[in-house]
């Protein structure tokens, strides 16, 4: 029997086992199938504070890791497969073997959705992000590209002209589902060129380590052609770490848990962080932030319930 179980190794779920450990809980930590999280995906982290010369994501990340253990948190490799959170001590399923909990940290975080090509994947933090906040200020003067016709493909849009000397939407329908003040403020910037009914077939050049172009189509004439670019990002969405807790904690319409209020899910004792439950924010440091919360609320469960 565990006190705490957190489900998830990224920032919001390495911060909770710091904090639980500290607090003598013991905690063990659900490595998941994206072992480290979104941070393991990137390169340099400039916005953390406390590294003046900013810092290796994947360093970054297992450092908050080797913080946990050295205060005796337990990490298990494998993602939790099913979960019973109808009564207390909750069960989970651990790549076939169940465990049993008296709280929960529920920090699987949201998984960037990708176009799924494989030069595209090859070059994840080699000029192909899903985070423009976090790496548009390396595209300083340059050429960038970013696909999506949501709000967000719309705010990285404009956020990116502040770097780049020009940048291309690329959406692959004429209509956009981003709101309409979103997409008036993205036409009006002379920056912004909008590429519609257009599909990424190909990013280059995986040989040389690099994002040097794309090879786009239009979907309505069927011309292909290669445009040259620095930087390609994806705005296209986040899907929420939840399927294995749907029906048994309260989700939004997208699968995003529902906060409760500080850390509280609609589960007593099932505590939320990070980007599982944010879709506004989603950064390391706010991540680590609402981990901090929700080891507290779960340490002073705890204590309430008498343990
Ligand atoms: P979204 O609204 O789901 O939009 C995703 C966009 O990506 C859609 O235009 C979609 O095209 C496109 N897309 C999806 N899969 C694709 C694929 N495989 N290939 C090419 N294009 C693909 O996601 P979001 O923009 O991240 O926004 C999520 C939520 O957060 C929304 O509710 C949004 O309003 C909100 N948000 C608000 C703000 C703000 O108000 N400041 C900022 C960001 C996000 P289709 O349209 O053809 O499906």
């Amino acid at each position: 029997m565990r006190n705490v179980i957190i489900v998830g190794s990224g920032c919001a779920g390495n911060t909770a086992a710091i904090y639980t450990a500290r607090a003598n809980l013991k905690p063990l930590v659900v490595k998941g199938h994206e072992a480290g999280g979104q941070l393991s995906l990137t390169t340099l982290v400039e916005n953390f504070p406390g590294f003046p010369e900013g810092v290796d994501g994947p360093l970054l990340v297992e450092n908050m890791k080797a913080q946990a253990e050295h205060f005796g948190a337990e990490y298990a490799d494998g993602a939790v497969l099913e979960a019973d959170l109808s009564r207390r001590p909750f069960r989970l399923n651990l790549e076939g073997e169940w465990m049993e909990t008296r709280t929960l940290i529920v920090a699987s975080g949201a998984s960037a959705r990708w176009l799924g090509l494989e030069s595209e994947q090859k070059l994840i933090g080699h000029g192909v992000s899903s985070c423009a906040t976090c790496d548009g200020f390396f595209y300083r003067g340059k050429k960038i590209m970013v696909v999506g016709g949501g709000d967000s493909a719309m705010e990285e849009a404009t956020f990116l002209t502040r770097f780049g000397e020009e940048v291309t939407l690329i959406h692959r329908r004429e209509q956009f589902r981003a709101s309409k003040i979103m997409l008036d403020r993205a036409h009006a910037n002379p920056k912004i060129k909008f590429l519609t009914n257009t599909l990424v077939e190909d990013v280059y050049d995986v040989g040389k380590n690099l994002v040097t172009g794309a090879r786009l189509r239009n979907v309505l004439s069927g011309q292909v052609w290669d445009q040259a670019v620095d930087g390609f990002f994806l705005a296209i969405g986040h899907i929420p770490n939840t399927r294995v807790f749907r029906g048994q904690i309260e989700t939004d319409a997208d699968g995003y848990i529902v906060s409760k209020g500080g850390a509280r899910t609609s589960v007593e004792g099932v505590f939320h962080a990070g980007d599982v439950q944010d879709r506004v924010y989603r950064q390391a440091i706010t991540a680590a932030g609402a981990g901090c919360m929700a080891a507290i609320e779960a340490e002073r469960f705890l204590e309430k319930e008498g343990h």
